[in-house]
């Protein structure tokens, strides 16, 4: 029988010890693999490749298309970007699948109350794009970018995740209140889809509800379709209800390339001591198992982890109450022995194929009948108050097209004062209307407003104010009338 190639990172940390758990478990029951070891993360840093992802790695990516990875650490606040998101991010795996399930024989608060749930979070958009600026010495700036295509993408492979594993509500949990455009397009484009999913409930819910109501009644959740940030803090949360981040496994699916993984990370002051949970990567291989096919081998090795927690002989150290835990290869080793069995509480699901969306989706999916630019948004440096800003840009404006509508500071409204008490930094969003809409793109009006502001100030950013169809699309600052 010919063997079906995949791609293995062993990863940091502990990756190494989880990862082989999974593989040999895969081993023990033949199922025909054919392992490309490879390298990303930490030690791939240290030889001075900055993305943490070398050639030979990606080259495996491209002819294996099918991954099972350990966790890869990222330096904290400074230093190179995540290996991790540079990989979901290269192969466009837009959509990352968190399910947690009440497991037996790990007790938590909420054990008895059948907690069976699903994050699915979108992959590579929203504020992980990772597109960050220090625009002064002291402001720093995240761009926050969500795209139609991208929400449409995500919002059906939710509602397909619901069909493989009969679901029946699924949730869209975003800060549309808050963010109107970027959190806002994913609610919109969740609503008008799921009209396409008849006889599976749609409900949005806002994101910081969803947190409480995750807490509170974690049971009336099946699938939750979320933005990136959102549903990496919302999964996090959900693991630790059903006993932590040892036993909640991950899929990173593209339409070409699926990436499996745990939720955790490389926790390195357990690397190398035999006393982790392997659980999440197992867990994420029986998904891998799944996506290509070996609905048995994965049902089986489900069964084995559902059993040898339910019979608890051996049981890692983050069960709650374990005494005299196992080490991680006793624990891998009694998986091996029991499969073939079954837990009494749960089984696996009868899970259906999951139909990954491949939509042939135009760059351009969203075509307005009519577009103009009405003004512009500089974003100054500048470190005495707004209305001294204020005058001096009002004087500087004869001879452009552009009157000087108002000054902002972090979003709040300063110029022409509100008359409220404002801190200020010393960045200004300066909003200039043109006295003209533009019909085209032609930028004069713009170089000539910049050529004249430019002579005492410092622009860190532009913004082009568009309407689209005749509708504003860029927000007011709070305050502004
Ligand atoms: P972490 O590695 O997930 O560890 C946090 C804590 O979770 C551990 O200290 C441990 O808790 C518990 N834990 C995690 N995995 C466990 C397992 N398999 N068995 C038992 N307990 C487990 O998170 P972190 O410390 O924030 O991050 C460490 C590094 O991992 C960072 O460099 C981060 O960037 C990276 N990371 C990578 C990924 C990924 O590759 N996808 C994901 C997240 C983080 P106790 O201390 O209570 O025992």
């Amino acid at each position: 029988m010919s063997k079906r190639k995949a791609t293995l990172i062993p990863g940091d940390g502990i990756g190494p010890e989880v990862t082989g758990a999974a593989t040999k478990i895969i081993a023990a029951l033949n199922v025909p693999i054919d392992w490309e070891v490879c390298e990303a993360g930490a030690g791939v840093f240290k030889k001075g490749i900055e993305s943490g992802v070398p050639k030979e790695t990606i080259e495996s990516i491209n002819r294996t298309r099918l991954v099972l990875k350990g966790p890869l650490e990222t330096p904290v606040g400074f230093g190179e970007k995540s290996a991790n998101v540079t990989l979901r991010k290269l192969f466009e795996t837009f959509g990352n699948i968190r399910p947690v399930r009440e497991l037996p024989g790990v007790p938590t608060p909420y054990s008895g109350r059948k907690v069976d749930l699903v994050i699915v979070r979108e992959n590579v958009e929203d504020l992980y794009a990772g597109i960050e600026y220090m625009q002064t010495p002291q402001v720093a700036e995240c761009l926050k970018l969500i795209s139609r295509k991208g929400c449409e993408k995500i919002v059906r492979l939710g509602f397909e995740v619901a069909k493989a594993e009969g679901r029946k509500v699924v949730h869209c949990a975003t800060k549309a209140n808050i963010m109107k455009f970027t959190e806002g397009m994913l609610k919109r484009t969740f609503e008008e889809l799921s009209k396409d999913y008849p006889g599976i409930e749609a409900h949005h819910i806002i994101v910081d509800n969803c947190a409480h109501q995750l807490v509170k009644k974690p049971e009336q959740f099946e699938v939750i379709i979320t933005t990136n940030m959102n549903g990496d803090i919302l999964s996090d949360l959900t693991s630790a209800l059903v006993g932590g981040l040892g036993f909640a496994p991950s899929a990173n699916y593209g339409s070409e390339v699926a990436i499996f993984e745990a939720v955790h990370g490389s926790a390195p002051k357990y690397a190398g001591k035999n006393n982790i949970n392997p659980s999440a990567v197992i867990l994420s291989a029986t998904m891998m198992l799944r996506y290509i096919g070996e609905f048995e081998a994965a049902n089986k090795i489900e069964n084995s982890v559902f059993y040898t927690l339910e019979e608890g002989k051996f049981r890692p150290r983050d069960v709650q109450g374990v005494t005299n835990p196992c080490s991680t290869t006793d624990f891998t080793n009694a998986i091996i022995s029991n499969l073939g069995k079954s837990a009494k509480m749960i089984q696996a699901r009868n899970y259906k194929p999951l139909n990954i969306p491949k939509l042939n989706l135009p760059q351009d999916l969203v075509k307005p009948k009519s577009r103009h630019v009405v003004g512009y948004d500089l974003f100054l440096e500048y470190n005495k108050s707004p209305e001294s800003l204020g005058k001096e840009l009002e004087k500087m404006l004869d001879g452009t097209d552009c009157t000087l509508k108002t000054i902002s500071s972090r979003g709040t409204k300063v110029y022409p004062s509100t008359g409220a008490i404002t801190d200020c930094v010393d960045k200004f969003r300066c909003r200039f209307m043109l006295k003209t809409p533009l019909t085209d793109h032609g930028d004069a009006p713009l170089i000539k407003l910049l050529t004249k502001v430019s002579e005492k100030f410092l622009c860190a950013h532009i913004e082009k104010l568009q309407e689209f169809d005749g509708k504003m699309g860029f927000t007011k600052s709070q305050g502004e009338d």
